[in-house]
């Protein structure tokens, strides 16, 4: 281990300086992406994105001209590749301060502010396809060459505390500062652009309730130091853990393993049924250690009932998940199914009455109603996706949201995004759009399907058949070598 990767204690250091230096700019970029995006710690699922200010050739005039290299719309950090990133006239995005200025009302949420958004493709360099991410203006409008823009764990527990800019000023000094939350857009980078003229020592800002952006000239120093300011606000709340008093303490214990599979025998088809009414839902199931120790504490009730912070996670977690108050060491099962019906009742009236109260004249219909995240002392957590894989995000969030409450109560007190702040990006016009663009779903999707003698001749090709049509599917055969080559190249 190098002295450089000694210096981290909760994030990766993975910076390989000679292949580096074999990169051209934008390889570098991805690079430094991936190395990113492949830490849970350091950003989630699909979260976060990085940029570099590159000179290039303009294809029209043959001169050297700065393009903005920024990660766009959809993928993930981890397996970014060259595709992902948008690729826009530095110049041209400058002069759109011009078009906002000069509209009648200004500020995030305003009409402009989405509007800003249909100019973007009109700055694209070298006719990039990639659509541009919201964030744009947030890597634009700062001074660095090279900007990362993630969702620490470590960093949104700061960022998601009562007091959380005299914590943003206690950790870090005047290197970094602080903004309330604000809806990523046109208005962020501004005021981002304007913290920077006031502070030109900034090295990077605390976004209230969201996540960390820093910059630098160098793409190492810029890499480094988002490792830096991670790894130093995960030490400062290591150093205020709780330990036994976490999420004020255990109230409940865990189940054994052979109690909490039979219950979850019975109860996992039952609840399926009971969330895919409107539409089919697959969960995935997390028992482990560090979930339960949250479900079964005397916090958990308080926790869950506040929802979670970060935008990205409340996305796919909702507003807030389901905790059921059942009594792992005294309650039947009987008695958990009737906890789940009345809470899934409340929480459907709690859905809508939230949808009531924050709706706008022009916002969306109401989505489902349903919890995707729902917790059982004794047991764990059952998150829910549209596939498999989304149900695995879901439950990723969560866990990150438990993380951020960890952080944040051990440092001083978790608060969550305001309700009205969680519903304008929830159903944000540009949020629906994006959904609206979504491929429609196949013939077999949501769908769990078992086929017996999957491994060979008709039930191999019938396997196939449904996982084309998009089904999950469940390979069994005598010979289980041959079912697992089935479900092999299926999955
Ligand atoms: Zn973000």
């Amino acid at each position: 281990m190098s002295t450089v990767e000694k210096r981290y204690a909760h994030v990766t250091y993975a910076w390989d300086a000679q292949r580096a230096a074999k990169m051209n700019g934008l390889q570098t970029l991805i690079f430094r992406s991936n190395l990113l995006g492949d830490d849970g710690r350091i950003t989630n699922t699909g979260g976060g994105n990085t940029s570099s200010k590159l000179l290039e050739t303009d294809p029209l005039t043959g001169e050297q001209v700065e393009v903005l290299w920024v990660k766009g719309s959809g993928g993930d950090l981890r397996t970014s590749t060259a595709e992902n990133f948008s690729s826009l006239y530095m110049s041209k995005l400058v002069d759109l301060q011009q078009i906002y200025a000069a509209a009648p009302a200004r500020g995030a949420k305003t009409p402009i502010e989405d509007k800003m958004v249909s100019y973007y493709p009109h700055c694209t360099f070298n006719l990039n396809p990639r659509a541009s991410s919201i964030d744009t203006p947030l890597h634009a409008f700062v001074p660095w060459k090279h900007v990362d823009h993630t969702h620490p764990n470590s960093v949104i527990s700061v960022a998601a505390t009562r007091r959380s800019e005299q914590l943003t000023r206690e950790i870090y000094g005047d290197e970094i500062a602080w903004t309330p939350w604000m809806r990523p857009g046109f208005e962020l980078g501004l005021t981002l652009q304007r913290l920077w003229e006031k502070q030109p020592q900034l090295k990077g800002v605390i976004l209230g309730q969201h996540g960390l952006l820093n910059g630098a000239h160098d793409q190492y120093e810029c890499y480094e130091l988002s490792l830096d300011l991670i790894d130093k606000a995960a030490r400062f709340i290591e150093a205020r853990d709780r330990g036994d008093q976490t999420f004020g303490g255990q109230k409940y214990q865990s189940l054994d393993e052979s109690k909490r599979n039979a219950i979850l025998e019975q109860l996992l088809p039952w609840l399926r049924g009971e969330l895919s009414r409107q539409q089919r839902m697959v969960g995935t199931l997390q028992t482990d250690a560090t979930m339960l120790r949250f479900v079964n504490s005397q916090d958990a009730p308080r926790l869950a009932e506040l929802g979670t912070s970060c935008p990205d996670h409340f996305l796919r977690t909702k507003i807030k998940p389901m905790y059921v108050p059942w009594n792992p060491q005294s309650g039947d099962f009987a008695g958990l199914k009737q906890l789940i019906l009345s809470g899934l009742e409340q929480y459907r009236k709690d859905y809508a009455a939230y949808y009531e109260r924050c709706k706008h004249a022009d916002s969306p219909a109401m989505r489902g109603a349903d919890p995707t995240v729902i917790l059982i002392p004794g047991i764990g957590m059952i998150a829910w996706g549209k596939t498999k894989s989304e149900s695995r995000v879901t439950a990723e969030f969560y866990n990150c949201a438990v993380e951020v409450m960890r952080g944040a109560e051990a440092i001083d007190e978790y608060i969550a995004l305001p309700e009205q702040e969680a519903f304008d990006i929830e159903y944000w016009l540009l949020e629906e759009a994006k959904l609206k663009r979504m491929p429609p779903e196949k013939p077999y999707a949501r769908r769990v399907v078992m086929v017996v003698g999957a491994g060979s001749g008709i039930g191999k090709e019938v396997a196939h058949r449904f996982a084309n049509e998009g089904a999950h599917v469940v390979c069994a055969d005598l010979d289980p070598k041959a079912a697992q080559q089935t479900a092999d190249i299926t999955s």
